[in-house]
């Protein structure tokens, strides 16, 4: 990190971004203290040599150049964190790792694209981590250095310096871009727009207004973005103002883009991407088994234009695809016995994504419930006729059966007690699917964990 050498910055939150923030502080120069509410996280920090400061006593702030959030920490809402407030009162400079990378990442003119690091930013409330991957898949199958980072990988300041040519594919959370102070990718990348997060940024206009920060003012070369909702649209329209048609690419999953400039849309299976009204590629996407859905349809199509953007052709794109794996906990598949297959998409943790895979697959056993989102479960109702039957898990579980109205819905309680009950009524050409539709706090630490319970539950059912 460059910037600060010589001078105090403060790090607030010990987890594993706020390490690898002190470290990198250090390695650039910098003057690192470190502070986190947790004792045992101090201990670890000391232990691993760093200087603890309470950042919570009167004059913590007087010598420092800049504090460093992590981006687990909440600034404003539900309430404003009172080391954060003491700093703005202090006149310090509010960042987080992110804007520290992109502060020291010298970005290149995009005429020496081909000698100079690039930078992808994604965001968008899902898909992100699908199209990260599936970006990095495509330009190493395609002979391009990537690396992959941010929200998905290695955290930013972890990263290996960039070499000539090289591209840094980045997952950005609203987490990231709320506060981070820099913000130039030279490709950002709109997946898609839906309620989330409401409480850490005050509302649905906070949070549309964290994730458009990526698309500011001098921002980035080339936009990918997704204008199936108002919001991308209004952003593609903006952002177009007074550019040429091939810096922004509106895409679509579902809507055929016509138009003069430069798209790329699924319909029916069908990935096309269109230039000056014309058809210049197009890819079969019923044949990429590890992209199911119109939801992945819709990460191909924002993947295939990040890729196009930096000179790939369709072709070598498309091959990528196929060889495409998946993530885990993304409709991954765990099993298929007696024609039913057991499908874990534990990070359906919202109900636009829970919709999503409902609508990815037909003849459900559906096992839901956890931790509630804002909102309610109303966006679900429509999918329902593709649910034979759904087993409802999590504190909340009578509550969350109580609102899929119309729908064959068990209480089950636990995970184990869920894949039990599915597998013994599911018939052959069924799927258990798990898509929570909500979050796995009142049950697991992660949704990760959570999709390791749900892997080891069908394992044991399976035996
Ligand atoms: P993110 O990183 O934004 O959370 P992921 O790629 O990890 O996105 O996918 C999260 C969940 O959202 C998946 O389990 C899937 O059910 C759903 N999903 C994936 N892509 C999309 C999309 N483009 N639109 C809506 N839902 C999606």
């Amino acid at each position: 990190v460059q910037g600060y050498e010589g001078q105090v910055v403060a790090v607030l939150g010990l987890g594993r971004s706020g390490r690898a923030t002190a470290a990198a502080l250090k390695a650039g120069g910098a003057i690192p203290v470190v502070w986190d509410d947790g004792a045992s996280a101090r201990e670890a920090a000391y232990d691993a040599g760093f200087d603890i400061r309470d950042l919570t006593k009167a004059g913590a702030f007087d010598d420092v150049a800049a504090l460093i959030v992590s981006p687990g920490i909440p600034h404003l809402y539900p309430k404003p964190n009172p080391i954060i407030a003491a700093a703005w009162d202090a006149d310090v400079p509010v960042d987080n790792d992110i804007g520290l990378f992109f502060r020291s990442f010298a970005t290149p003119d995009w005429d020496n694209f081909d000698t100079t690091p690039k930078v992808i930013a994604i965001t968008g409330s899902n898909g992100k981590s699908t199209t990260s991957a599936l970006i990095h898949h495509i330009l190493v199958e395609n002979g391009r250095p990537s690396q992959l980072a941010g929200n998905i990988g290695r955290g930013v300041l972890d990263l290996e310096p960039a070499h000539d040519g090289e591209v840094i594919v980045l997952e950005l959370s609203s987490y990231q871009t709320d506060l981070a102070r820099s913000l130039t990718p030279d490709i950002a990348v709109w997946t898609n727009l839906t309620p989330d997060h409401l409480d850490r940024h005050g509302g649905f206009g906070g949070y549309f207004a964290a994730k458009r920060r990526l698309f500011a003012e001098g921002g980035p070369d080339r936009a990918v973005i997704g204008v199936d909702e108002a919001e991308g649209r209004y952003l593609a329209n903006q952002l177009s103002q007074g550019r040429g048609d091939d810096r922004v690419l509106r895409i679509s999953s579902g809507q055929k883009l016509t138009g003069d400039g430069w798209t790329v849309f699924a319909r029916k299976g069908f990935l096309a991407e269109h230039r000056k009204g014309r058809q210049v590629g197009s890819i079969d996407l019923r044949k990429i088994k590890g992209l199911p859905g119109a939801h992945n349809h819709q990460n191909a199509c924002a993947a295939y234009a990040a890729c196009r953007t930096l000179g790939l052709g369709p072709k070598g794109i498309e091959a990528a695809m196929h060889s495409y794996g998946g993530l885990p906990h993304r409709s991954q598949l765990i099993a298929e016995q007696n024609g039913v297959a057991f499908i874990n998409d534990s990070k359906a943790t919202n109900v636009d994504s829970a919709a999503k895979a409902l609508q990815a697959f037909s003849k459900i056993r559906w096992i839901c419930g956890g931790l509630q989102k804002d909102g309610g479960l109303d966006g679900l109702l429509p999918y329902l006729d593709h649910v034979v039957k759904a087993y409802v898990i999590g504190r909340e579980a009578e509550d969350f059966a109580r609102q899929l109205t119309g729908a064959d819905a068990e209480v089950c309680g636990t995970m184990a007690a869920a894949v039990a009950q599915a597998k013994a009524d599911a018939q052959s050409g069924e799927t258990v699917l798990l898509a929570p539709a909500a979050a796995s706090f009142d049950q697991y630490d992660s949704f990760e964990k959570r999709g390791e319970d749900f892997i080891a539950c069908v394992k044991a059912a399976l035996a």
